[in-house]
């Protein structure tokens, strides 16, 4: 026998995606739930409204998300370094930022129903939930996390949960210049949680209170600041492309000028084709010279930047390109869900690109209760532990074996049979084309690790 049956080996006739728009979002979360990528959080006390957590399968997701973000931007990049700031900062940071006073939503609460809506939400003059038309007066809501830092609770110990991680690398500023004495332009990255009391809350991990962002502030000159955004923001998008969306399931939004912050000087969202429509994955803003120059004056320290060689001094012209950790996850799960019908059968795989598939290989017994297979199986799986994301598998049917590793996106099979024992050889099935080749032992490392386009990652 030289390949394993496998029910599903003609061609599949795809259907990208799978389903319907309507339903797609339903197969995805109840995919995330069963198979261990995301859960809600507390669920045995009900649940936190818009809170999730991530299973053994959405972390490894998530991290290699995060990988793939810090090697293109940090790693492969000359001009940007890293941070991991704290998410309590001095209370004062709020203040210089802005947030204290202006991160906030004006919400009114309908009379007909008491439901409490943002009042950019209401279209056409209506309540969203029951179409009432009467509600209360506006009034702001901050959306920032309050909390004491300390034994005391007094008014000087308020602090609040970090809603962004840009102002970290603010305050840090002065700090990275002087240990990497660069000159511009150059940037600093960082991954890091982040909390907003959120208002408007759903679409599963879209929009949630505590979340992780993946922000770089990258520090330039007023006249470069606008070629500097232009480029960044075809890089970012080019990333997502990388990793496996689709492109015409990606699209940019430019801010019309009464949207930016009066600070601004220009604004672009990099938007997904969601189930739920059109929705921001990313902004890449263009933030003038605003947030040194607000540091300065609230710290007392100077933030200029002072060329060595020209001697020049001023306020760096600030690009942001600001991305969520988890919004990107979502988007790489539902682009890679699809449905494919091979022979009167539905096979649900998830398409993951190599980089972010959370199993790469998976090495399975063509026969279990061969204590002879199982044993070479254990062993190339222990092999191959050693350098790749690889799991084992006996507990079912080949056939099931197969679509339960195409449903998690795992992008190799390896299959040990009784012809393996004889010849050293074992069948290697590839995820999307479900095509079959038989490997010798000895260089299936190798061979995996080319076709995995391991140094990439
Ligand atoms: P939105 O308009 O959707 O509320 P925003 O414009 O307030 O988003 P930014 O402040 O620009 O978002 O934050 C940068 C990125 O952080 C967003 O593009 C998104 O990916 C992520 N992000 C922001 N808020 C949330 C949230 N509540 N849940 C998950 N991710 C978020």
């Amino acid at each position: 026998m030289s390949k394993v049956a496998d029910s599903s080996s003609p061609a599949p006739s795809g259907i990208p995606h799978g389903g319907t728009e309507n339903n797609l979002m339903e197969k995805v979360v109840s995919l995330c739930k069963r198979r261990g990528f995301i859960f809600p959080s507390s669920e045995i006390y009900g649940g936190l409204g818009s809170a999730w957590d991530y299973g053994p399968l959405g972390i490894e997701l998530k991290m290699n998300v995060k990988a793939a973000w810090w090697k293109s931007i940090v790693h492969r990049r000359d001009d940007v370094v890293g941070l991991d700031a704290s998410i309590l900062m001095h209370s004062k940071t709020w203040e210089a930022s802005g947030h204290v006073h202006n991160f906030n939503d004006i919400l009114v609460d309908c009379r007909q129903c008491k439901h409490r809506v943002r009042v950019d939400h209401i279209k056409d003059g209506k309540c969203p939930s029951c179409g009432g038309k009467d509600f209360t007066e506006g009034r702001p809501f901050n959306l920032m996390f309050k909390t004491n830092y300390g034994a005391v609770e007094d008014g000087g110990s308020l602090t609040y949960l970090r809603p962004e991680t840009a102002q970290g690398i603010f305050v840090n500023f002065k700090n990275v210049f002087d240990v990497t004495r660069r000159r511009l332009p150059w940037g600093i990255a960082q991954i890091g949680k982040a909390f907003r009391n959120e208002v408007t809350t759903g679409n599963f991990t879209f929009r949630m209170r505590e979340f992780e962002q993946m922000e770089i502030e990258y520090f330039t000159t007023k006249d470069e600041a606008p070629a500097c955004h232009q480029e960044w923001i075809d890089d970012r998008l080019q990333w997502y492309i990388d990793l496996g969306i689709r492109k015409q399931n990606l699209q940019l939004r430019k801010h019309a000028d009464n949207e930016l912050a009066h600070y601004a000087a220009a604004c672009t969202d990099i938007e997904y084709h969601f189930p739920f429509g059109w929705s921001e994955l990313e902004g890449i803003a263009n933030r003038s010279d605003y947030d040194l120059r607000q540091h300065s004056q609230f710290s007392g320290v100077d933030l200029q930047y002072h060329d060595q060689i020209t001697g020049e001094k001023f306020y760096p012209h600030i690009i942001e390109p600001s991305g969520g950790v988890d919004r990107a996850a979502l988007a790489f799960l539902v682009d890679a869900y699809h449905e494919e019908t091979v022979k009167d059968q539905t096979r649900v795989v998830l398409k993951f690109s190599k980089q972010l598939a959370p199993i790469k290989v998976a090495v399975l017994p063509l026969l279990k209760k061969n204590n002879d297979i199982v044993a070479m199986a254990r062993r190339i799986k222990n092999d191959l532990q050693k350098e790749l994301v690889c799991v084992y598998d006996d507990t079912a049917a080949i056939g099931r074996l197969y679509r339960r590793q195409d449903e998690v996106g795992t992008f190799y099979c390896v299959t040990v049979d009784v012809q393996s024992l004889e010849d050293g050889q074992v069948t290697v099935r590839e995820r999307d084309t479900m095509r079959q080749e038989r490997i010798p032992v000895d260089n299936l490392r190798v061979y995996l690790k080319d076709h995995l386009d391991y140094a990439r990652y």
